[in-house]
């Protein structure tokens, strides 16, 4: 017997959500340049940390995450307080929503920026304010202050930016964060900061080195929270951890949004063995990087506009040859993240990867050689 359909409810808020796209996956033997991935596998002390803690997880994780707090708390001197970590920094950027903006309130970002927030801005009932790159693929950090009104509670800075590669400096940032009013939080995604061009900063009182501009400014002003992720550099993207450094109030609204048990202890584990790891982890930093390099050089000689990028992806603004490039990659066994009519994004991979976009793109017949 069938039932009646019944007309059951829907949130209005979510008409104009999209499903979040994940990256294709690539068919066996292509190469899988299209999530920002790290191309590495994880490290054995990695796998190792997380061996051991699989014979507890019958039991709940603990939720307040203690080991990896205290040990980001220590490194960037701040008090454990501060620190808030989740599933992902995709799920810290929801908390932070959820902490400060409800119906009726905006919260703007750079666009094309990530994909994720306009999404999570909706869900929260906010209006995403989306405030077009400049001619450079570079936040206008002027036109995002024009953007600010009363019903602002966020901003979200993307440094480097997700999917053009492009960098806000530092004086540039710190003069954007300064003009914004106190009453609104400024929240500096730093997922790829990893890959930037910049040295790493000692911190006499952590005694460690760290980086990115976001750090800085978290410490100098009340209005900003970082955040930071174990996906990308760390190479942990399946295991789900990031983090975020919050003011105070903003910290602990966030644990009220949270959803509870989001972290396991694996990730948390996989986290504290990473941050053990700095060094062997350096090396792949800068072997992506190089690969990073190299890729947009290929695509540069080959005529294609690929944007310098500081991050561990090349971004080719191709416009209306978007479906060609997509294709061309496609045929040459490397799989992209490609933005109909506006462009390709191209994870720096392995060497290996980056051989088989070289190859790819010399295969484009002559005449449509750019
Ligand atoms: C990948 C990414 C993230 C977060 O990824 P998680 O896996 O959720 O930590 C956050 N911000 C940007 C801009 C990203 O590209």
């Amino acid at each position: 017997m069938t039932h009646p359909v019944p007309a059951l409810p829907v949130n209005p808020r979510l008409h104009a959500v999209p499903a979040y796209r994940q990256g294709r996956s690539a068919p066996s033997g292509a190469s899988k340049l299209s999530s920002n991935e790290s191309p590495h596998p994880p490290l054995a002390s990695v796998r190792a940390a997380v061996q051991e803690r699989l014979d507890g997880i019958h039991r709940y994780p603990q939720m307040s995450a203690p080991e990896v707090i205290g040990r980001l708390a220590q490194r960037y001197g701040v008090d454990p307080s501060l620190v808030t970590v989740g599933a992902g920094s995709v799920e810290l950027a929801a908390q932070l929503i959820h902490a400060t903006a409800g119906e009726g309130d905006e919260v703007i970002f750079a666009w094309r920026s990530f994909e994720a927030y306009p999404s999570l801005v909706r869900i929260a009932g906010a209006e995403p304010v989306m405030v077009p790159l400049d001619a450079e693929h570079r936040h206008d950090l002027d036109a995002m202050l024009d953007a600010i009104t009363p019903r602002t509670r966020l901003v979200f800075v993307c440094n480097p930016n997700n999917p053009t590669g492009s960098v806000v400096g530092a004086a540039e940032l710190e003069r954007f964060v300064d003009a914004v009013p106190r009453d609104v939080l400024v929240v500096i995604d730093e997922a790829y900061v990893h890959f930037d061009g910049t040295e790493y900063t000692p911190r006499a009182d952590a005694g460690e080195r760290v980086r990115g501009a976001g750090l800085e400014l978290f410490r100098r002003f009340p209005h900003v929270a970082v955040l930071h992720t174990f996906s990308k550099a760390y190479g942990l993207a399946g295991l789900r951890i990031g983090y975020a450094l919050a003011p105070a109030m903003i910290a602990e609204n966030q644990r009220k949004a949270a959803v509870p048990f989001g972290v396991t202890d694996l990730a948390q584990a996989a986290a504290v063995a990473s941050l053990d790891a700095e060094e062997e982890l350096a090396a792949r930093i800068a072997e992506v990087v190089a690969q990073r390099d190299r890729l947009h050089g290929l695509l540069l000689a080959a005529g294609w506009p690929a944007v310098r990028s500081e991050a561990n992806f090349v971004w080719v603004p191709a416009g209306d040859r978007t479906a060609e490039l997509d294709e061309l990659l496609n045929a040459g066994g490397v799989v992209a993240r490609s933005f109909p009519g506006e462009g390709v994004r191209i994870s720096a991979g392995s060497a290996e990867d980056v051989d088989r976009v070289a190859a790819a793109l010399a295969d484009a017949p002559e005449e449509t050689r750019a």
